[in-house]
């Protein structure tokens, strides 16, 4: 059996490291921190496929959103997935627009959107203010939800871990290379891990494992920013985006907030002190529309990197004229973990190449 090496236990190495385990590969999970310390344990973790464009990236995303559905059939419980849509008002007027459009875009792509009355919005987020949306348009989003990505990182290494995959917690610091053949990894305490296939799932930090220059490709990451809430109890149910903050449940009462413009001003480096008083504004703008937040401090401040390949997508595959090498680094990660870790198993494990990742190739950048 092919043996693997999977570097990078967030959202996407979990998922693949659990898939491959399951379909009988011994394999190895090497993790510098404690799962979950990169991105994934830093994300708004929402699962959709409303802004991506284009058709191609819209699909993966698409299935991303099915395979969560799936793991309900799958395992019965799935503690780290809410369901229950999403809904989005923008008081912008370009932002209605472009949110019109979206719409207009999503319901022509068969995805589920429309539009429902104040009176719904109520129903469904009793918590809001009377009026929390003014006078703009409410699109509703009903196959939409967020994840936990502990909760959900915790369960695949679990299960990797009860089929035989180790979790070691290592520092690679260089990608073997034979020829033109990824024989395994180096590790900081100066250990050599060997394999057939060495997964980069390293998200943000894919071309710093000190390999070879040909096992990169352009990264563009950016930085972000979420504030969580004191554990105030507010009562807001599903994901909430508008104009000026996004929020959305984060368990035990806490609420997760995000705002595109504010991160902007931060690097990962920023001090609490500058965060601070940003996140507090934060939380008094969600509080006009749930008065329930009211006086509520912002408990914490997760500054983090998104993984972004150069253009924008997915980079998920092999790197032309190396092998034993394969790439997993992608943002959107919370909606695509699942549906990943099934395809890019599979392709490892000798199955014909998922269709739906044509565009998406690492080899597109060389
Ligand atoms: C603010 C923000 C909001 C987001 N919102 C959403 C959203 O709403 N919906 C959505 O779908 N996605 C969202 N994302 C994106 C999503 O969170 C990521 O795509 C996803 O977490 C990436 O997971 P990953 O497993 O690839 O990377 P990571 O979680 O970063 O995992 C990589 C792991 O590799 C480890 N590592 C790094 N270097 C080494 C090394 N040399 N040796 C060993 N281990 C190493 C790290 O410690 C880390 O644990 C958001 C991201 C951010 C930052």
């Amino acid at each position: 059996m092919t043996r693997f090496i999977v570097v990078g236990a967030g959202l996407i190495g979990s998922s693949i490291a659990y898939r491959l385990a399951e379909r009988g590969h011994p394999v190895t999970i090497v993790e510098c921190d404690y799962p979950g310390a990169g991105t994934s344990g830093a994300s708004f973790a929402w699962t959709n496929s409303n802004e991506k464009t284009p058709y191609s990236y819209h699909l993966i995303n698409a299935l991303g959103m099915r395979a969560h559905r799936e793991l309900e059939n799958e395992f019965g419980a799935c503690p780290w997935f809410h369901g229950g849509g999403a809904v989005e008002w923008r008081a912008d007027a370009n932002e209605a627009q472009e949110l019109a459009e979206r719409v207009q875009r999503l319901t022509g792509w068969n995805y589920a959107a429309e539009w429902i009355p104040a009176d719904r919005l109520h129903r469904l987020e009793p918590a809001l203010a009377r009026g929390a949306s003014g006078d703009a348009k409410i699109a509703y989003f009903p196959d939409e939800g967020w994840v936990d990505p502990g909760v959900y990182i915790e369960f695949f290494l679990g299960k990797a871990r009860t089929l035989g995959a180790e979790l070691c917690r290592e520092t690679v610091i260089g990608i073997e290379l034979r020829a033109d053949r990824v024989t395994g990894v180096r590790t900081a305490s100066g250990t050599t891990l060997g394999a057939d296939v060495v997964v980069n799932c390293t998200g943000c930090w894919a071309n710093d494992l000190g390999q070879d220059v040909r096992l990169t490709f352009p990264l563009a990451p950016t930085t972000g920013l979420l504030v969580v809430s004191a554990p105030a109890a507010p009562g807001i149910r599903r994901v909430i985006r508008t104009s000026g903050v996004n929020l959305r449940p984060d368990g035990a009462g806490r609420i997760m907030l995000h705002s595109e413009q504010d991160e902007k001003r931060f690097t990962p480096d920023s001090s609490r002190e500058e965060t601070m008083p940003v996140a507090a504004a934060m939380v008094e703008r969600a509080a006009r529309l749930c008065p329930d937040l009211a006086g509520v401090r912002p408990e914490a401040m997760r500054l983090s990197r998104r993984a972004i390949p150069g253009d924008g997508v997915s980079a998920v595959g092999p790197v032309p004229g190396i092998s034993g090498y394969y790439a997993a680094v992608t943002h959107s990660g919370a909606t695509l973990a699942p549906w990943l870790g099934q395809v890019v198993a599979a392709e490892l494990g000798g199955s014909a190449r998922e269709p739906a990742l044509q565009d998406f190739r690492p080899a597109r950048f060389f």
